[in-house]
């Protein structure tokens, strides 16, 4: 059996932290809709890997920041692999 559990210690991501995610919203002020993509043009700064932090959206029509909290995260999966005795 193999058991993965968290080591306590964090990482923090890099100055420009690209993510493949596509985030798409709508204005609570003028309700356009809304995207950001995160693997190209914008990244988050320095996020510390798995813990929640404060950002904001922003609507390019009204000029409105909306606060958010966001998390950037790595999954580890780690399977068994069985093969069959020769
Ligand atoms: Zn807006």
């Amino acid at each position: 059996m193999i058991k993965i559990s968290p080591s306590g210690k964090f990482i923090e991501g890099d100055k420009r932290q690209h993510v493949p995610v596509l985030v798409e919203w709508t204005c609570p002020k003028c309700k356009a809709r809304c995207q950001r993509d995160y693997s190209d043009q914008h990244y988050f700064s320095y996020p510390t890997i798995g813990c929640a932090f404060e950002t904001t959206l922003y609507c390019a029509e009204c000029d409105y920041e909306m606060p958010v909290l966001a998390t950037v995260g790595i999954i580890c999966l780690i399977y068994e692999v069985t093969r069959e005795a020769e």
